[in-house]
């Protein structure tokens, strides 16, 4: 892929870079969560609540920071940030043009090692993951070294895919999809719910691809002979999401699958080729029951 038109504003970007949080710290645990939804409800970025209860509850030292790592993969920092940036935009305009309704930004999170989110503490291995209840993405971007070097996963789309996949999370939950799955927690048998988050790890897949299709559309990237494939080598290796449960605090049965190989590139590929929201109905459709 090229770009045409790359978005850079940092408006939604948090740059967490070499300042990694210890685990076990006073940053950690319960006090976090509730000041963060007291924060949410105030409307207040919740992490400036944390930070400020950090500085009130002291004795901690448990920020470390690592000056030498600020500027850490700035190539892939610019790269996926202009992947977020552009996926926020090519929402914003679904959202307007298709549903009449009003698209909100999440924030992007780039961390080194280890970091906290109102989802709980996370560590770079738990992989990508969105957080709900703070509405952002959280990236360690040496996890692309890894996508390449151990799954083979190479090229710049396949990166794309990944930041497209967690802004598709972003868009269910603003959909209220992410809400409704989790209300069958517990209440259906365990295999139906590992179904039903197979089908919210296909729209994802589905949204990413969308993503691809409709960013060409609006003249921001252009394709290129190898994007496809480049993707499908992510979509076919990626295991983040199993992870990314754990991140999230929630249970993660053993049987829990994210969709086959087969089935997350038949998603990516119909909303890369399709580019039409309406054909992203994973809940609805008959190959999935
Ligand atoms: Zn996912």
């Amino acid at each position: 892929m090229k770009w045409i038109n790359r978005n850079d504003s940092t408006q939604n970007y948090e740059d967490r870079r070499g300042r990694g949080v210890k685990r076990g710290a006073a940053f950690g645990g319960v006090g976090v969560i509730i000041i963060a939804i007291i924060a949410l409800l105030l409307g207040q970025n919740p992490f400036q609540a944390i930070d400020m209860a950090g500085g009130l509850t002291q004795g901690g030292g448990s920020e470390v920071v690592d000056p030498s790592r600020m500027n850490e993969n700035e190539d892939l920092k610019v790269f996926t940030l202009g992947v977020f940036n552009s996926a926020n935009d090519v929402w914003t305009e679904i959202f307007r043009t298709q549903m009449r309704e009003s698209y909100r930004n999440p924030i992007l999170v780039n961390f080194t090692d280890h970091t906290t989110s109102a989802c709980g503490g996370a560590s770079a291995q738990v992989g990508p993951f969105y957080c709900p209840g703070d509405e952002r993405v959280y990236i360690d971007l040496n996890f692309f070294h890894q996508l390449a070097r151990d799954y083979g996963a190479k090229g710049e789309m396949a990166m794309a895919y990944v930041t497209a996949h967690e802004v598709g999370h972003h868009v269910q939950h603003l959909l209220g999809i992410l809400d409704q799955v989790n209300q069958y927690r517990g209440r259906v048998s365990e295999r139906e719910f590992n179904k039903l988050m197979v089908k919210l790890e296909l729209q994802a897949d589905f949204f990413a691809g969308l993503w691809a299709n409709q960013a060409s559309k609006l003249g921001i990237i252009q394709l290129e002979p190898g994007d496809l494939e480049s993707a499908i080598s992510a979509t076919t290796a990626v295991g983040d999401d199993t992870l990314q449960k754990q991140a999230m605090g929630y249970t993660v049965p053993d049987s829990f699958t994210h969709g086959t190989a087969a089935q997350r590139t038949y998603w990516f590929r119909k909303g890369y080729q399709t580019g039409d929201v309406r054909q992203g109905d994973t809940f609805n459709d008959p190959s999935l029951r």
